[in-house]
């Protein structure tokens, strides 16, 4: 029989909680929290992605947000209930602000909140036609000329951009932009989604010719429409892109291709940005409210500058740009770098026919994909947890509800035990002359993309090539010069080569505000990702929320959204109902706007 304690005790917390809240007693209610707690919110409380640590930073927020939030109807959610484990009490919550709904989760220890987990669900008054309130579609009844929907679709595609002006202006149609249009396009926000390729989903047609997503399907769905049950568990590149175009076409989405974003200016005055795009060699200006920067968090190639660069005669090209093996078979290979898309181009190098060389500086983190995907993200994100009722929004909200300040203490057992399965793996590879590291705590692959985006392979195979030789290793060097024919390594080693990829990364998201807009904006509103860790990459001090993503920054009007497709799904969420909110008007105090330490 199902042990009702735990919802009677989470009941009567939320009573308390709730209470204290709605009387406008707020040591009262940082008193149901315990001393080391943490609050997420996603922008419910805050108008924000943000989280209170402790006691002090809850009272600080109610301090300035309680008032004009006025959340009440505290309660375990419909259909939900509490569940008590080694001294864990944990439960889905449902609230409403004064403005929104809310969906949350809830940790208590001790009768006490742990963490609590605050999202906004929809907004009074807006909610998206769904369920009962989907769209008829067909128009009952008769009128002469009446337009098709075909035809309204036309229209709007006519008007919008030219007599009408969107509310945002999406920069950038990768998965990002598509899957925040889409959301926009549901809440009736008047949106443009500008893409300077040919074809929604170019962004992943146009990379590497061997490419398949890292992450597993599960992990992978879009906003509204999951993948079907037979899809292949990592997508093939090209798949994905005739997904995302499928999905631009059906969801409605107003998707400019072939149309470049040159500059945007923001006027303080009339609270608009001028937004100048470029598309069948006509300029077009678009004068949108908010602006979005969607053009993706791994597309600003960091390409070195080595001495020498410019005298080398076979191709050298940024793994970006990178066409795939073809042309390069019975030629000598040398890619600079050794994460995951290093891996990925030897191994198809090789596998044309190439003689490669990785030339490793630093140490990288390698997780086999096969045991990732168990350890990591097995519980919320497979077949497995599919089948024992694990949906995708329940698996988001969890993941989210566990705080950045603690999440590398629940990855550094995970990795604990990867290790220990695949240590001949790891022996190997070491044996091989790999350098190897599980990040500056030993949290892993996920910390690591966490708080620098950066620094791991996960393994679909290249390991294999590294450990028998076949892929050749030059470890522990810098590349000194590349000459006509050859790369010169710090080590005075010469590697002659046809061909050079440099796989040496992204530069931060702010680098496009710095492009488009100006130096001095991409300065004001600083680095985009990375915590604050104070770990390799990821300078301090902690941020507590991962840097311009997804919420408001320094500058008014300009919102950075990108991330995989987990975040792109999840987070979208959360900043279309902020721009929809700002879109409808609805006052949106945002509390505890993040100051830049960090130009980029
Ligand atoms: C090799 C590699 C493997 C990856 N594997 C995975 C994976 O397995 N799973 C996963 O979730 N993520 C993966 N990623 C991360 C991946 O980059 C993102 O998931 C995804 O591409 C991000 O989507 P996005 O829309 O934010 O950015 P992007 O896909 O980079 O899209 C940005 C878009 O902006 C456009 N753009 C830029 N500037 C302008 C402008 N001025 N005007 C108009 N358009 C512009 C670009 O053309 C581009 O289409 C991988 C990345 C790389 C590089």
């Amino acid at each position: 029989m199902l042990d009702k304690a735990p919802n009677k005790k989470l009941a009567d917390l939320l009573d308390k909680f709730g209470a204290a809240l709605s009387a406008g007693d707020i040591d009262k209610a940082v008193t149901c929290f315990q001393e080391d707690c943490y609050w997420r919110d996603l922008v419910t409380f805050t108008w924000n992605i943000k989280t209170m640590e402790g006691r002090d930073q809850v009272r600080d927020m109610l301090l300035s947000q309680l008032a004009q939030t006025k959340p009440s109807n505290w309660a375990i959610a419909k259909g939900e209930d509490a569940a008590e484990s080694g001294g864990l009490l944990e439960g889905w919550i449902s609230f409403e602000t004064e403005v929104a709904r809310g969906f949350g989760h809830i940790r208590l220890k001790d009768g006490k909140i742990w963490t609590l987990l605050t999202t906004m669900v929809e907004l009074k008054g807006h909610e998206e036609p769904a369920g009962f309130d989907r769209p008829m579609g067909a128009k009952h009844g008769h009128g002469k000329n009446r337009p098709t929907w075909k035809e309204e679709r036309e229209k709007e595609a006519a008007e919008l951009g030219f007599k009408t002006q969107p509310h945002t202006l999406i920069i950038g149609g990768g998965q990002g932009g598509i899957a925040l249009g889409a959301r926009l396009r549901q809440l009736g926000v008047p949106t443009i989604i500008v893409e300077k390729n040919e074809r929604a989903g170019d962004s992943w047609r146009k990379r590497y010719k061997s490419l398949c997503l890292h992450d597993p399907v599960w992990y992978d769905h879009l906003p509204y429409i999951d993948f079907p049950r037979n899809w292949p568990v990592f997508s093939p590149k090209d798949k994905i892109g005739d997904w995302l175009e499928m999905y631009t076409k059906v969801m409605e989405l107003n998707y400019w291709s072939s149309t470049e974003a040159k500059s945007a200016t923001y006027d303080d005055k009339k609270k608009e940005w001028t937004v100048v795009v470029r598309g069948d060699g006509k300029d077009i200006t678009l004068k949108p409210k908010q602006l979005v920067l969607a053009t993706g968090m791994s597309s600003k190639a960091n390409t070195p500058a080595f001495k020498g660069m410019d005298s080398f005669k076979g191709d050298q090209h940024h793994s970006s740009k990178h066409p795939g093996p073809d042309a390069y078979a019975g030629k000598k290979a040398v890619v600079i770098g050794s994460n995951n898309s290093a891996h990925d181009i030897a191994a198809a190098l090789w596998e044309a026919g190439a003689d490669v060389t990785m030339v490793q500086r630093s140490t990288t983190h390698i997780s086999r994909s096969e045991t990732l995907m168990e350890i990591g993200l097995g519980s919320l994100y497979s077949e497995k947890a599919v089948q024992g009722g694990m949906t995708t929004a329940k698996a988001d909200l969890i993941f989210a509800s566990l705080p950045y300040k603690i999440l590398h203490e629940f990855q550094i057992p995970a990795y604990a035990e990867m290790k220990k399965r695949d240590a001949e793996f790891y022996k190997g590879l070491e044996k091989a002359g790999f350098m190897l590291d599980w990040g500056d705590d030993e949290s892993g692959l996920f910390m690591k993309y966490l708080r620098r985006g950066s620094g791991y392979y996960i393994d679909v195979g290249a390991s294999e090539l590294i450990i028998d030789g076949s892929i050749k290793l030059k470890s522990g060097v810098d590349v000194k010069e590349i000459k006509a024919h050859s790369v010169l390594l710090s080590d005075g080693s010469e590697l002659p080569a046809d061909l050079i990829v440099y796989a040496t990364g992204y530069g931060s998201m702010n680098g496009w505000a710095a492009d488009l807009i100006s130096r001095q904006v991409a300065d004001k509103v600083g680095k985009c990702w990375g915590l604050g860790s104070n770990t390799t990459k990821d300078p301090g001090p902690w941020e507590g929320e991962l840097r311009n993503m997804w919420k408001p920054t320094q500058q008014e009007a300009l919102w950075f959204h990108g991330g995989n497709l987990h975040q792109s799904r999840h987070y979208s969420q959360f900043l279309s109902l902020q721009l929809k909110a700002r879109h409808q008007g609805i006052p949106t105090p945002v509390y505890g706007l993040q100051q830049v330490h960090h130009k980029g």
